[in-house]
């Protein structure tokens, strides 16, 4: 049996090729840092609670580029990235009950679980003891013709979400919702979400159909009127201090979307005490702590979110209208995407479409 290669959307170049059905093409970096290479390899085989699905969108995460340069020093090489994914079922393990073949669906950074440590059992599946070995891109991610995952972390989409938009909610979308929705309990909270980039924009849409009243900080000026647009009721420019001072303990919460150096002594200072701050982003913390003990102020981690938040969150998005800004670009460009992103150009996010789907001929 042969398989053609069509394009999934008219506005991006057709590149017509033939392939094996045994062989999944993908794009993978052969080495740390090295740009992405055409890779071909074996269908991983299916377990049984497992889906293959054919990847029509992937979006490109910085997290994406982070592994490439194996920053969290897990990469296996060659690694074949692609973590924010939409595509349609295409094969299924003999467990799977609860998807069909043709079901479109999107799948975010974790693919897997173990199901079996103590996180995994009080569905707190994110923080599983395997999670380096739950990642989707285990053994090969989304920028590739097809992905293997547990079809439990196959997430269903709602048909008014467009693939695009989907495709970011699957992991920026659920790393900011889920904290804001865990940590922030009552309606109009002062909320700040520090940055407004790919998880910053999103972070001010969530927060304002959540009801809180939401300051963007950020250390570009020229944003202000796009996070206005965004949801934020206010702007604060990070680099300025009088603002600063006047929003002395007035917030709730804190959210840091960004992995860019922060003044973090004059930015603690505007959280109320008992206040607290939620990274999702990777910055360095380096403060003199007085004023966190004196003001108990609280700091806390939050990576992605349970399989019941991911739901909740793909309902509310589409409930709330929730819609990252992206760019389109074809799959086959993935290397230009890439550098779009490490030049920090992307806004917000960058969508690879897969100008390579596999039809039977
Ligand atoms: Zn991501
Ligand atoms: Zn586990």
């Amino acid at each position: 049996m042969t398989y053609a290669l069509i394009p999934t959307e008219p506005t991006v170049p057709v590149e017509v090729m033939r392939m094996s059905s045994s062989k999944v093409l993908g794009y993978a970096a052969k080495a740390v840092g090295q740009p992405l290479e055409p890779f071909t390899y074996k269908p991983p085989k299916l377990g049984k609670h497992d889906v293959r699905v054919s990847v029509t969108h992937c979006g490109l995460c910085h997290t994406d580029i982070q592994a490439i340069d194996d920053y969290y020093g897990i990469t296996e090489f060659p690694f074949v990235p692609g973590h924010e994914i939409v595509g349609y079922v295409s094969a299924m393990g003999r467990a799977v009950s609860d998807l069909k073949e043709g079901d479109r669906v999107g799948i975010g950074w974790q693919g897997r679980s173990c199901m079996d440590c103590d996180f995994c059992l009080q569905g707190e599946e994110q923080l599983c003891m395997d999670i380096v070995a739950s990642g989707t891109w285990v053994p090969y991610g989304g920028f590739a013709s097809s992905v293997l995952v547990d079809s439990r972390f196959a997430y269903p989409l709602p048909d008014a979400i467009p693939s695009e938009v989907a495709t970011v909610l699957m992991c920026a979308g659920i790393a900011v919702f889920s904290p804001l929705q865990s940590y922030a309990v009552r309606p109009r909270q002062k909320i700040g979400i520090i940055g407004v980039g790919g998880l910053g924009h999103l972070a001010l849409q969530f927060a304002h159909a959540l009801n809180y009243d939401v300051t963007a900080i950020s250390s570009s000026p020229e944003k202000k009127e796009e996070a206005l647009a965004f949801g934020a009721d206010h702007f604060i420019i990070s680099e300025d201090e009088t603002s600063l001072r006047q929003a002395m303990f007035s917030f709730d919460l804190l959210l840091c979307t960004t992995s860019a150096k922060i003044n973090w002594e004059a930015l603690l200072n505007i959280l109320k005490k008992n206040g607290r701050l939620v990274l999702v982003g990777f910055p360095d913390l380096a403060f003199n702590s007085t004023d966190l003990v004196a003001h108990q102020l609280s700091i806390t981690g939050s990576f992605l979110g349970n399989r019941t938040t991911m739901r909740e969150m793909l309902a509310f998005a589409q409930e709330h209208g929730i819609v990252p800004k992206v760019e389109l670009m074809p799959m086959t460009r993935v290397n230009e995407a890439i550098q779009k992103v490490r030049e920090n150009k992307a806004r917000y996010r960058i969508v690879l479409v897969n100008d390579t789907v596999e039809v039977e001929v």
